[in-house]
């Protein structure tokens, strides 16, 4: 594990990124709908080349650009990062056909991913997630279907109940389905208001009469069952979606898919939140997948889930360390301006050692994202505690740090529109999402006791 310092062309990104993000991020930024994804914005990340680099360079290269784009543009920042987060299960688990399709566009800005991973009733114990993927058969006449109905004994052999039984939405069963990018918000087929439901695209819903199976060919399954908070829902263009497809097996009975947002029986809603986030609710009425779209193998999709957050974990710590350095930056200026009792905020001896213990953590922060993202890129064997470290420590400090910068700064800090009064509701979430603080403890404390009787 090289000590850390970045060297001098890194050092000239970061601060090329910085002044990117506040001169030709932060305007578009401030242009787009709160609460919905800014596809100006978007595009101009792909136009600058740095979504392409979301599938090019390593862990690192992904927290110095979430941490200098965080420094100047929040939108930017996340906006990029949920790209990333969407299409990375497609880069690292997809299919050539899958890869082929989507990630040209996910690097130009065109299309728009999500990671669809988290239920009402799963949000930490994520392996507890209930969307059914329920195997379903082909139908008579359908482009690959069965010309001829088969004997019952082999519609019976394909599973369980509710597989073969009650209407169904028609619709492609077969590869991914056409896309209609969503239009703005208030057009036909935008994304509309938070809370209001809207179908994402797709087919009519004539019922399908009759059914017949057929026991050999490519696996189907039909969605069914809620996500929540997914960022980019419901706007997004696609989304890995993870589903149950063996009841009872916990982690070990998932799958990931590749949902197009144009899929039948996918309906989405937006969420208000804090801090103006594009975050939405996704049903699925029996939405149709193959094996075409699978991310990975069968049952297999908490290995894509886990895969993807050790990489982006370190990266969420980034974030919240460039939200740091700006609040930080902001006390400085603000404390050897202001005036107080005879001279200036910063000659009180309380308040310069405020702004040296928010140094000393933003940068302590720093360097353990710094090493977890090295480990990562490295393929260190500890790059689940790590990442945990990292998320944890960084995510902790930004909450102190901006907090302590909001004090400082004093009731200008809490006018609407001040960036303390934006960092204070952004630096919240990052503390929750991703793994909670204490799930963070809960890895760093099980890989300790595992590596211990592993005698290491
Ligand atoms: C802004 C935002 C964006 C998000 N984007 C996405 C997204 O794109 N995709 C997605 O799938 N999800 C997303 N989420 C959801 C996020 O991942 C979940 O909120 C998170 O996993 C926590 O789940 P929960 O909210 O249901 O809280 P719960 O699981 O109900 O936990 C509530 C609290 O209980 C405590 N707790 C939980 N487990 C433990 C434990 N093991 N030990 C000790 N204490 C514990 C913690 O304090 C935790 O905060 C997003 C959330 C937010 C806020």
């Amino acid at each position: 594990m090289p000590a850390f310092s970045l060297d001098p062309p890194q050092t000239a990104w970061c601060a090329e990124l910085r002044a990117l993000a506040a001169e030709r991020l932060r305007p578009l930024a401030e242009k787009g709908e709160p609460g919905h994804v800014n596809r100006p914005l978007v595009a101009e990340l792909g136009q600058l080349g740095l979504l392409e680099r979301l599938f090019t360079s390593g862990a690192v290269d992904l927290c110095l650009m979430r941490e200098s784009l965080a420094y100047a543009c929040t939108e930017a920042e996340t906006a990029l990062a949920l790209q990333g987060l969407g299409a990375y299960p497609v880069h690292a688990y997809g299919t050539p056909a899958q890869r082929e399709r989507w990630l040209p566009r996910v690097a130009e800005g065109s299309a728009v991913a999500a990671f669809a991973l988290s239920e009402p009733g799963a949000g930490s114990d994520a392996a507890a997630l209930e969307l059914r993927a329920e195997r379903e058969a082909r139908r008579l006449g359908e482009p690959g279907g069965l010309g001829e109905p088969r004997e019952l004994g082999e519609l019976g052999a394909l599973g369980g109940p509710g597989e073969l039984g009650g209407p169904r939405e028609p619709g492609e069963l077969g590869g991914p389905g056409k896309l209609e990018g969503p239009g703005r918000p208030g057009e036909p087929g935008g994304p509309g208001k938070p809370g209001e439901s809207r179908k994402l695209g797709g087919a009519g819903d004539s019922p399908v009469a009759s059914l017949a199976a057929e026991p050999d060919g490519p696996a189907r399954w039909r969605l069914t069952g809620e996500k929540c908070w997914i960022s980019n829902a419901p706007e997004a263009d696609f989304y890995t979606v993870f589903a149950r497809t063996t009841p009872g097996a916990g982690a070990r009975g998932v799958t990931a898919f590749l949902v197009p947002a144009d899929r039948p029986g996918l309906t989405g809603a937006g969420l208000d939140m804090l801090s103006p986030h594009p975050i939405g609710s996704l049903t699925f009425d029996a939405v149709p997948v193959t094996a075409d779209d699978m991310l990975g193998e069968a049952d297999r999709g908490f290995r894509v889930a886990m895969g993807t957050l050790n990489l982006f974990r370190p990266s969420v710590g980034a974030f919240a360390v460039g939200m740091a350095q700006a609040a930080l930056d902001a006390t400085l200026a603000h404390t050897a301006q202001r005036d107080a009792f005879g001279g200036k905020l910063k000659d009180l001896q309380a308040v310069a050692h405020q702004v040296a213990e928010m140094a000393l953590r933003t940068e302590a922060a720093r360097l353990m994202v710094y090493a977890a993202a090295t480990a990562y890129d490295e393929g260190a064997p500890d790059v689940p505690k790590r990442a945990a470290m990292a998320k944890l420590l960084a995510t902790e400090t930004a909450q102190y740090v901006v907090d302590k910068a909001v004090q400082l700064h004093g009731a200008r800090a809490l006018r609407r529109g001040h960036l303390l009064e934006h960092l204070y509701r952004e630096v919240r979430a990052p503390r929750i999402y991703e793994g909670a603080s204490e799930v963070q403890r809960g890895i760093i404390a099980k890989e300790l006791y595992a590596n211990m009787e592993a005698g290491q």
